[in-house]
């Protein structure tokens, strides 16, 4: 029987029970070891006081979901966001498991999220939220257990604070316990640019095998966070024309194109799009349903819906964000069948590849060049699309279930050869 009343109810929770389902039913998955395969191990949730600048003490609420644990330590983002809820955190660790599976990681799937809006906190006051989550999950993970990484509104810095955190809780340095962390830090050359090199090397794969050149690609790019931006970059140097960004603020739309470093200098002094003269301003919504060769939605999940799936107008949807794209914008753009989809899974897998070779780098203390970590890259990106199209092409079922079939089958044999435990 499957679960009723779980904790992780939600649409976005359902989302990725429907896509796992679909999976499942194409690889005949029994019914004990599907609802194992499909529920989240594990979760944490934890209370965050922090002390304001203003003396006054906040109290922040905070997850960490393990969703798998069988097939190596669990590996996951997190997401410091305002709408986070366990459900979120619970869908988003599914993804995870699915894609280090896809891609052939080592790792489980995991996620962590605190319900804060980061923004409207000095960095003192952040420093402090990070910390004091590090400290309260600090038993919960590990170098060998579960090692989460940036997500949405989390960076760099704030790795390197949690790094520092748990290196203290343990009692020396520790680097592999956190991926995405700053070079000096145990982080890895190329990981900022991962996840966007990847979205772009596989929107360049697939606009190749449909035969369209760079010099005649469009982009519009939905979030111009780490992996928008990254990716505008990547694919602009590859001589793509970037017609659409947006962030919280709005989105701007310029069919001549936009200079994505101008924008993301526009970004540096401003802390956001709003102002932003190099185009016509129009909202998110609107900006999805621009006319474009790529369209990369790279922010949140379910921004592409029943409501305006049938509006789309882009030969190829790259998905740079987990979750996007609704179970029924999916039916919608299988029906109409004039849009490739790379679905998240895969399109996005370039930031925990990087992550992947981080640890590694962390485990033997040994660093890399960035051109030996582009290439190692490249080449299982390579591998991942491959087996995806020929799986695709066997089932004759979407790419995302495809992908999501090659994820699940290895994480369910897992379960299943391991078996129950008494
Ligand atoms: N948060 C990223 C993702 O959703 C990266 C996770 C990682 O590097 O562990 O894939």
């Amino acid at each position: 029987m499957p679960l009723t009343n779980s904790i992780y109810n939600s649409p976005v929770f359902q989302q990725a029970c429907n896509q796992f389902d679909a999976a499942a039913d194409i690889l005949g998955m029994e019914a004990g070891v599907r609802e194992r395969t499909k529920q989240p191990r594990r979760t944490l949730t934890v209370t965050l006081p922090v002390r304001m600048d203003d003396g006054r003490v906040l109290t922040y609420e905070g997850y960490r979901v393990q969703h798998n644990i069988s097939t190596g330590p669990a590996k996951g983002g997190i997401r410091f966001h305002h709408d986070v809820t366990l459900g979120e955190v619970a869908a988003l660790a599914m993804w995870m498991s699915w894609k280090c599976s896809l891609v052939g990681l080592p790792f489980g799937g995991a996620k962590g999220g605190v319900v804060v809006n980061a923004r409207d906190m000095s960095t003192g006051e952040l420093e402090r939220l990070s910390r004091r989550y590090m400290q309260e999950i600090a038993t919960f993970i590990g170098p060998q257990l579960d090692i989460p990484a940036p997500d949405v509104g989390t960076n760099e810095q704030v790795m390197a604070w949690m790094m520092d955190t748990y290196s203290n809780h343990v009692g020396h340095y520790d680097p592999g316990v956190i991926t995405g962390k700053p070079i000096a830090l145990g982080g890895s050359l190329g990981r900022r640019e991962a996840t966007g090199e990847g979205v772009a090397w596989f929107t360049k794969a697939y606009l190749t095998d449909l035969g369209i050149k760079a010099s005649e690609t469009s982009v519009i790019i939905q979030g111009f966070g780490n992996v928008g931006s990254e990716t505008a970059l990547a694919l602009s140097a590859w001589g793509a024309k970037i017609i659409g960004i947006s962030d919280f603020t709005g989105g701007v739309y310029n069919k001549a194109g936009i200079n994505v470093k101008d924008a993301l200098a526009y970004i540096a002094a401003n802390k956001s799009l709003q102002g932003y003269k190099g185009g016509d301003s129009l909202t998110n919504d609107e900006l999805l349903v621009q006319p474009c060769t790529v369209l990369i939605p790279a922010a949140l999940e379910r921004v592409i819906t029943d409501k305006n799936a049938g509006k789309l107008q882009c030969r190829l949807i790259a998905e740079g964000a987990n979750g996007p794209t609704t179970n029924e914008a999916d039916k919608i753009i299988a029906e109409r069948g004039d849009i490739e989809l790379i679905p998240d899974v895969l399109c996005n897998s370039g930031g925990v590849i990087v992550s992947y070779f981080e640890w590694l780098q962390n485990q033997s203390a040994y660093y890399w060049s960035k051109e030996e970590v582009f290439e190692k890259l490249h080449r299982m990106l390579a591998k991942a699309k491959a087996s995806v199209d020929e799986t695709k092409a066997k089932y004759k079922c979407s790419r995302r279930t495809a992908a999501l079939v090659l994820g699940i089958a290895r994480v369910a044999e897992a379960k299943a050869k391991r078996g129950l435990f008494p």
